[in-house]
């Protein structure tokens, strides 16, 4: 058994519209992204490289490489799973929670489940997606930002 564990922050202000698990959950904003800037997708990645103990995603896909420029960011997830699959480790659970002040999640949960849950192998009833704000505090509260956090058990090949 195995527990990862990620994390990644977006500016807000590029490009709309605003990708969380592959699903458009704005299209009035964006964010300032090298790739496509899904930042629900990042977070996951990174709790699966975590699980798997490969690193980062920032060393796999580095953003100053221009092969990531634009790039799916579902994709990326696809890979670190296949990576993992690699290293005799497999994702079967994860819960991610997305933190920002004016982005509405709630009606795209299950979307956005099934969007991570199809790169992750799962189903979609494994893969948890909640919200939160941060009381209009800080620079998530004040809409400079946007950011997720994410946990995925996993189980190691014996
Ligand atoms: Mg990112």
């Amino acid at each position: 058994m195995r527990i990862g564990w990620g994390m990644d922050v977006h500016r807000l202000g590029g490009e709309p519209p605003l990708l969380l698990g592959g699903v458009v959950v704005d299209d009035t904003r964006g964010v300032e992204a090298t790739s496509d800037g899904d930042v629900a997708a990042h977070a996951v990645t990174d709790a699966v490289l975590g699980a798997a103990s490969l690193g980062d995603l920032g060393e796999h896909f580095p953003s100053d490489d221009p092969r990531w420029h634009g790039a799916d960011s579902l994709e990326l997830l696809r890979e670190a799973v296949r990576m993992a699959a690699d290293a005799g480790v497999r994702p079967r659970f994860a819960d991610v929670t997305v933190i920002a002040q004016q982005v509405r999640v709630a009606p795209h949960r299950g979307a956005i489940a099934a969007g991570l849950a199809g790169a992750l192998g799962l189903a979609a009833s494994e893969v948890s997606v909640k919200a939160t704000t941060t009381d209009g505090l800080g620079w998530i509260g004040r809409g400079e930002g946007i950011g997720v956090v994410a946990v995925v058990t996993a189980t190691v090949a014996s």
